[in-house]
């Protein structure tokens, strides 16, 4: 197998994390940037202990400067990117009457202006080079609207708009969109309005999958050769309505 040099966005916790040590471990490089440096550079630690390569990496996805030294970084260590994972997101879920407009705008920042800061920190290079892969991570709330998750899921369609927008325009860079249903991470303590959390709380319980789920997804598009493109997976719990 080829190894590769795979930056994740939003490696601090859940599915990033998750990612970052499934992908490690399968002989891939890895860069993780959050901001929670402690966390990531915790988790940067431990991965050579199994024999993977990892560097931590201080990012706001928010801020295009930030994203730009996250790839030069990881490059200096690395050497080129491979992949870009876009993974990191936020979820503060409420009904629309409730009108938490920096939530609102916190959703479109982290979860669509986030994942624009990474396709434009790597798609030049990609496209030069005429090889790349960039996955961008959406939710069963690219496909369908629920109550309380308005504003989520727009970000989350808008998600699947570049994603798609990427592969019709690119013939070297591939593009896939990995969309996961209810897994157990700490998305949901995100969720400030207590109704809705005590809602999804409960759900998790009943119905959810580990991060692990997403992250052998996420390496199964990767582990694809260069002329495959998987453009879209969704993964979710058996139970999940
Ligand atoms: P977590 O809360 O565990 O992880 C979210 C990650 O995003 C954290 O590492 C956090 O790191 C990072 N993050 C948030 N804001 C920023 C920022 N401004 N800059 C950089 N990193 C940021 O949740 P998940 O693992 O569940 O979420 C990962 C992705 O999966 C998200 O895009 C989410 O929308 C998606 N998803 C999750 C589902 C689920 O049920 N869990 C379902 C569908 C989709 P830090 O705070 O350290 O910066």
């Amino acid at each position: 197998m080829t190894t590769k040099t795979i930056l994740i966005t939003g490696a601090s916790s859940g599915i990033g994390e998750a990612a970052a040590r499934h992908l490690a471990q399968l002989g891939h490089r890895v860069a993780l940037g959050a901001r929670r440096l402690d966390r990531i550079q915790s988790i940067a630690e431990d991965i050579p202990l199994s024999g993977g390569k990892a560097i931590a990496i201080p990012l706001d996805v928010t801020s295009l400067a930030d994203m730009r030294a996250f790839v030069a970084q990881a490059e200096a260590a690395f050497g080129e990117v491979d992949v870009l994972v876009n993974n990191a997101g936020v979820m503060p879920l409420a009904p629309m009457s409730d009108v938490r407009v920096d939530e609102w705008n916190r959703m479109i920042d982290v979860n669509l202006r986030g994942v624009l800061n990474g396709v434009a920190a790597v798609l030049p290079t990609m496209t030069e080079r005429k090889s790349g892969h960039i996955i961008n991570i959406g939710s069963v709330s690219s496909y369908r609207v629920d109550p309380t998750a308005g504003v989520y899921a727009a970000t989350k369609f808008a998600v699947r708009a570049v994603t798609e927008g990427l592969r019709q325009e690119s013939r070297h860079v591939r593009a896939t969109m990995i969309s996961p249903g209810l897994t157990r991470t700490e998305l949901f303590d995100g969720i400030a309005e207590p109704g809705t959390r005590a809602f999804f709380k409960d759900m998790l319980e009943n119905t959810s999958i580990s991060s692990q789920a997403i992250a052998e997804a996420i390496a199964f598009a990767i582990s694809q050769p260069a002329d495959v493109d998987i453009n879209e997976l969704i993964v979710r719990p058996t139970t999940q309505g």
